[in-house]
């Protein structure tokens, strides 16, 4: 792997940074001083240090967001804030990106990545990965929703749902409910409750597969995934 591409994916700064810090004789690779951004190394076996600290190699990196509302699930916008806004420019990585989209209005657990494998696998409709949110809907949810639930739910474009697990958690003139779907189609949960007639006014999500939102984290905080959570994604 070249130097520069090496040191940029470690948060050393962009490719530009880095080569500056090359060029000033700041990057050392096996006790000898490194200039040219080009020069190829081994992350795995090679001692790099900068500016006498040593650079610790991490194929990949998994961070655990709380999204906030307001908020889009994208790596760049001209006018709005993205979920890679909210990270410390330290930890704004190259490549960085998502794991599937969430509602500028919905908050809760998002995995934000480079691991272009695992983000395939966890989103590939072939994999079924289970979601769960916490919603609150406007309206009286019913035994009935949770069969029709149950059964696939036919949306305003034919598309008839995979089965999904509804829970009732408190059921009143705005209801709070627990739902468990395994697809990711563009707004399904809200599209889902207005088939039957509801409305989501909010939209939390708790899980994704074998990974549970943090409650220590405040919306718009995140951390580094565990080793134990890794782990369990693979
Ligand atoms: N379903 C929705 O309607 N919105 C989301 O953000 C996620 C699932």
């Amino acid at each position: 792997m070249r130097i520069d591409k090496l040191l940029a994916n470690a948060g050393l700064g962009s490719r530009k940074d880095v080569k500056k810090l090359l060029k000033q004789g700041k990057v050392v690779v096996n006790d000898c001083f490194i200039k040219d951004p080009k020069q190829h190394v081994f992350p795995e076996t090679d001692i790099i240090y900068v500016n006498n600290e040593p650079v610790i190699y991490k194929a990949f990196t998994y961070f655990m967001l709380n999204k906030p509302k307001g908020v889009i699930s994208a790596t760049k916008d001209d006018s709005q804030q993205t979920v890679l806004d909210l990270l410390d420019s330290k930890d704004r990585l190259p490549q960085l990106f998502p794991v599937g989209r969430l509602d500028k209005n919905t908050t809760g657990l998002l995995l934000i990545t480079n691991d272009g494998q695992l983000a395939h696998r966890l989103l590939s409709p072939k994999h079924h990965v289970n979601k769960t949110y916490i919603a609150k809907i406007d309206g009286t949810v019913t035994q009935e929703d949770v069969q029709c639930f149950q059964k696939g739910i036919k949306l305003e474009d034919d598309y008839v749902t995979l089965p999904s697990k509804l829970e009732i958690l408190t059921s009143a003139s705005v209801s709070e409910v627990k739902i468990t779907i395994s697809e990711g189609k563009f707004h399904q949960i809200k599209r889902m409750f207005l088939a039957v007639g509801k409305k989501v006014i909010d939209l939390k999500r708790l899980t994704m597969g074998p990974l549970v939102l943090d409650q220590e984290l405040k919306l718009g905080e995140y951390r580094p995934l565990t080793e134990e959570e890794i782990r369990k994604l693979f």
